[in-house]
Formats: C-alpha cells, sequence, structure tokens
C-alpha cells in the first residue's frame, strides 16, 4: 500500500528496460501535476538527442516541454520554485544527479525521475543502484519480448541484427544499431573477446600437455 507524503518533498523513480513505457509513465504523472495548477519542470541529459533538443519525447510521439542540462548541477540551479521536478533518461547524467534529487526532494519538492534500470549487458547503469536507494518510491515497468512474446525486463542491444558483445561502448547514441526488449530467457550475449581468448589458451594448454604425453611415450619406446 503505498502512501504519499503530505508534507515535504520525495524521490519516485520509474525504471525498466527500454520500450517498457517509463517516458509515458513520467509524462502521465507530471500532466496530472499540472492539471492540479502545480509548476512543473523538466529536465534530460544534453547527450540524448534522439529525437528533439527540448522535450521529452516517448516513442509513441507524445510530448512535453522540457530543458536539455549538460550536468547535473544545473538542474538544481534551473528548478526555482518548481513544485514538481521530472528528470527523464537520468541514466545519462553525471553520479552528481543523485545528489541533485536528494536537495531538490530535502527543499519539499517531488522529484519524479525516468531511467533505464540496467544497461544492455544486464549490469546497473551508471548513478541508477544509488538514486533507487535513496529513493522514497520505485516502480519497475516492464515491455513486452520480442522473441516470446513474455514480460521483458532487458534491453537487448543489437549491431546489424546480431546480438552485441559486452565489449562494446554502452552509450552510443545515434549510432547505426537497434534495440529491443527481450525477458531474461531470450536476451543474449555473445561470449567477449578476453573469454574467447581464455578458450584459446585452454586448448592451447590441451595440446601441449598431448605433445608432452607423446614425448613420454617416445621415450618409453626408445629406451626398451
Ligand atoms: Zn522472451
Amino acid at each position: 500500500m503505498r502512501e504519499m507524503p503530505t508534507r515535504g518533498g520525495w524521490i519516485e523513480v520509474v525504471c525498466g528496460s527500454m520500450f517498457s513505457g517509463k517516458s509515458e509513465e513520467l509524462m502521465r504523472r507530471l500532466r496530472r501535476a499540472q492539471i492540479a495548477r502545480q509548476q512543473v519542470a523538466v529536465f534530460k541529459p544534453l547527450l540524448d538527442n534522439r529525437y528533439h533538443a527540448t522535450d521529452v519525447v516517448s516513442h509513441d510521439g507524445t510530448r512535453i516541454a522540457a530543458r536539455p542540462v549538460d550536468t547535473s548541477s544545473e538542474i538544481l540551479r534551473m528548478a526555482g520554485d518548481a513544485q514538481v521536478v521530472g528528470i527523464d533518461e537520468a541514466q545519462f547524467f553525471d553520479q552528481g544527479i543523485v545528489d541533485v534529487a536528494l536537495r531538490l526532494a530535502d527543499a519539499g519538492k517531488r522529484v519524479v525521475v525516468a531511467t533505464l534500470d540496467m544497461d544492455f549487458k544486464n549490469e546497473p547503469f551508471g548513478p541508477v543502484p544509488q538514486l533507487l536507494a535513496v529513493s522514497e518510491f520505485v516502480d519497475k515497468l516492464q515491455a513486452i519480448c520480442q522473441v516470446c512474446a513474455g514480460p521483458a525486463t532487458r534491453t537487448q542491444r543489437l549491431i546489424g541484427g546480431r546480438p552485441a558483445s559486452p565489449d562494446e561502448p554502452v552509450i552510443r547514441v545515434g549510432a547505426q544499431e537497434s534495440y529491443e526488449p527481450r525477458c531474461r530467457e531470450c536476451h543474449e550475449l555473445p561470449v567477449s573477446t578476453p573469454s574467447l581468448n581464455l578458450a584459446e589458451s585452454a586448448i592451447d594448454g590441451a595440446l601441449t600437455a598431448q605433445v608432452v604425453d607423446l614425448g613420454r611415450v617416445r621415450e618409453t619406446l626408445a629406451s626398451r
């Protein structure tokens, strides 16, 4: 049972994989605040330039005015008198976003954050673990797995239609690649190059051992 505070600020996080409806949920909450005549300010990292420079745009095309900022500290300076502060794509912000969210909430504001929880390697994304820990409310949204149509909690990265290896850099906004939501069972992470090297060295080791054995057999035969 969720009870919203009647006084003071708080932090609420909406997280999940790509295509899980995070931005839509952020906008739904912010729109409701606007309808309730609360002053709303929305920010997003400048890095995320996929669609539009000044709006938070969801995949279904609906939008709400947002200010792109370079660093998390700008949010603190620009939030002004807003009672509700929205932050989209928080995973792309620096670690300072955690302190910014805390200070805004401490100042009595409601902070609504939308963020990816994990990267395509299923590792917690940047400042997100700390952000989740200090939040009052966390919602994990699910997408639909593009392979089995089950509930998806992970983001599959594809390069040229094939699952990307873990060696690829995590952030590559606007690059020629695609993402799709997948469940735990269907998410694929091809073996990385270091692992391949390990496999090769294991084969080398086995071959060396066999050569040594052959040498011993020869020695035994020669000594007869
Ligand atoms: Zn699946």
